[in-house]
C-alpha cells in the first residue's frame, strides 16, 4: 500500500474513534465515576494527563477494532499503553486532561500495530515484509521475471530456458509492524535496487554527467551505476536521469534461447567490356539480400548480456547476386609530358607529413574565382562532388598511369568523358569541401599512387 494511501486510512481511523472517545467520557459522567489523574506513556514517551485510565483502555480497544476492519484481522497493539496515578512533581501543576479528540488522536499518532507478515529472507537478512505468502510469492517471482527478453516486432522470438535468483531466499511467518507492510510491486523494488524510492532527473541545457554528479552529491561512477543506458558521455537535453544507485538484494541470471531472423548480404559479380570507358557501370542484375534464420543461446546477469553463442543456422532464403558491367576501356595516352602549372597562387602546405595526417598533394592558395586549368591533356576521368575534396576534377592523362586531381573547387567547367588540351580552364578555385579558405588541392598519382606533385616540375 502506498504511503498516501496509508495515510488516508490513519485518518479515516483518527475521526471515527474520536466520535467513540467523546461518547465514551459522556457515558462515564453519567455514571458519576470521580476523576482520579493519570499519566498516559505509550512506549516509554510521555504522551499527557488523563482523568480515566478506563478511557485510554476503551480508545485503544476502539482504535483496534476499526484497525481490523482495515489490516489483517489479526492486527494487535504492539506498542505498551500505561496509565500510572499522577504524583506530585510529575508535570506542571494544573495541566488540563487531554480531552477525548485530543487522546485519540494522540494515540492515532503513537500507536504502532503489528501483524502476521511473510518476511523475504535473502541470505539470512530480513529484506521485505508482505502481507500474505502468495504476496510474497509473487513479489519473488516478479523478480525473477524482471529481466526476462521479450520478442519484438522484428521476428525475434526468445524462449527463456532458465531464470534463477542467485542469492538463498526464503519466505518466513513473523509479527512485523503493520506499516511496515509492503505491496508485491514495491517488494519487488526493494529487492531489485535496494529501495522502493525514485528519484529523477530531467537534462537540462549546460549539464554534463559531473556537474550532475557533484549538484547531486554522487560520483559521476555511481550515476553511471544508476544508467546502465548510458553510453559515453553525451547527454540530450530532457533526457531523464536515475539519480537512485540500486544496490540489489538479489542477482538475477538467466539464459534465453534467441530466434532472429538476419539478412545475408549479397556478392558482386564485376564482368569488363572494353568498349566502356571506365565510369561507365551498368547493373544488369540487382543484388536482393537473403535471410537466415539464427538460433542464439543468450546468457544474462541482471538483464545485462553477459555471453551469446549461436546454436544454429538455417538459410531462409539464397541472396540473388548482383552482376555489374563495368567499362574497362583504356583512355588513351594524351599527355605531353611536360605540365603547366595549374593555377595562379602561392604554395601553402606541400605534400607529405603535417600536423593533421599526410597530406596527399600540394596546396596553392588563390582567390575564390581564379581559373584553374589542366596540368597536361587528358581525359576528364570525374568531375563533380565527393567527400572532403568537395566539387573536383580528375584527369586521366593517358591508361591510368599518370593521373591529376583538382579539389576544392567553387565551379567546374568540363564533364566526365571530356577531352582536354594541357592548359584548358577546367574550374575555378573555390573552398568547397574540408578546406580552412580558397586554395587549389592539387594532387598527382602514377599508377594510383600519390607522389609529390613538384616531381613533375623540375624547373621550378
Ligand atoms: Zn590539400
Amino acid at each position: 500500500m502506498s504511503d498516501r494511501r496509508r495515510l488516508y486510512v490513519m485518518a479515516a481511523l483518527a475521526l471515527a474513534v474520536a466520535a467513540g472517545c467523546a461518547a465514551l467520557v459522556a457515558t462515564s459522567l453519567v455514571t458519576g465515576a470521580g476523576p482520579s489523574l493519570h499519566v498516559l506513556h505509550v512506549d516509554g514517551r510521555r504522551i499527557g494527563v488523563v482523568e480515566d485510565p478506563e478511557e485510554v483502555t476503551k480508545c485503544v480497544e476502539s482504535m483496534l477494532a476499526e484497525a481490523r476492519t482495515v489490516w489483517p484481522a489479526d492486527i494487535e497493539v504492539m506498542s505498551t499503553v500505561e496509565c500510572t496515578p499522577l504524583e506530585e512533581g510529575d508535570g506542571d501543576p494544573g495541566e488540563p486532561p487531554l480531552s477525548a479528540s485530543e487522546l485519540s488522536e494522540k494515540l492515532s499518532s503513537t500507536l504502532e500495530f503489528s501483524a502476521k507478515g511473510y518476511v523475504v529472507r535473502v541470505e539470512g537478512k530480513d529484506v521485505v515484509a508482505l502481507r500474505d505468502r502468495a504476496a510474497a510469492e509473487t513479489a519473488i517471482e516478479e523478480v525473477r521475471q524482471a529481466y526476462l527478453g521479450k520478442a519484438d516486432k522484428n521476428g525475434v522470438r526468445v524462449k527463456v530456458e532458465q531464470v534463477r535468483i542467485l542469492q538463498q531466499i526464503e519466505i518466513v511467518e513473523a509479527r512485523v509492524p503493520v506499516n511496515s507492510l509492503k505491496e508485491p510491486e514495491e517488494a519487488k523494488q526493494i529487492l531489485l535496487r535496494g529501495t522502493d524510492r525514485i528519484a529523477l532527473y530531467t537534462v537540462a541545457k549546460g549539464d554534463s554527467l559531473w556537474s550532475i554528479a557533484r549538484s547531486r552529491g554522487m560520483t559521476v561512477e555511481q550515476l553511471r551505476r544508476a544508467n546502465p543506458q548510458l553510453v559515453g558521455d553525451r547527454l540530450q537535453i530532457g533526457q531523464t536521469l536515475n539519480l537512485i544507485v540500486p544496490e540489489p538484494y538479489v542477482n538475477v541470471v538467466s539464459v534465453e534461447t534467441v530466434t532472429q531472423e538476419v539478412a545475408v548480404p549479397f556478392e558482386v559479380s564485376v564482368s569488363y567490356d572494353e568498349t566502356k570507358w571506365p565510369w561507365e557501370q551498368v547493373i544488369t542484375q540487382r543484388g536482393v539480400p537473403g535471410k537466415k534464420e539464427v538460433v542464439l543461446e543468450v546468457s544474462k546477469k541482471d538483464g545485462r548480456e553477459v555471453a551469446r553463442r549461436i546454436l544454429s543456422e538455417k538459410l531462409l532464403a539464397q541472396p540473388v547476386t548482383q552482376v555489374v558491367v563495368q567499362g574497362s576501356k583504356m583512355i588513351p595516352d594524351l599527355g605531353t609530358g611536360t605540365y603547366a602549372w595549374p593555377t595562379r597562387g602561392s604554395i601553402t602546405s606541400r605534400y607529405g607529413f603535417r600536423r593533421s595526417g599526410f597530406h596527399h598533394g600540394l596546396d596553392i592558395a588563390a582567390p575564390v574565382g581564379t581559373p584553374v586549368i589542366a596540368a597536361d591533356s587528358g581525359m576528364v576521368a570525374f568531375a563533380g562532388r565527393l567527400p572532403y575534396y568537395g566539387l573536383v576534377v580528375r584527369i586521366d592523362h593517358g591508361g591510368g598511369k599518370v593521373v591529376t586531381v583538382y579539389g576544392h573547387l567553387s565551379k567546374i567547367l568540363v564533364k566526365q568523358g571530356q577531352v582536354v588540351d594541357r592548359g584548358t580552364v577546367i574550374g575555378e578555385v573555390g573552398s568547397t569541401g574540408r578546406s580552412t579558405g580558397p586554395h587549389l588541392h592539387f594532387e598527382v598519382r602514377l599508377n594510383g599512387e600519390t607522389t609529390d606533385p613538384l616531381k613533375l616540375y623540375p624547373a621550378s
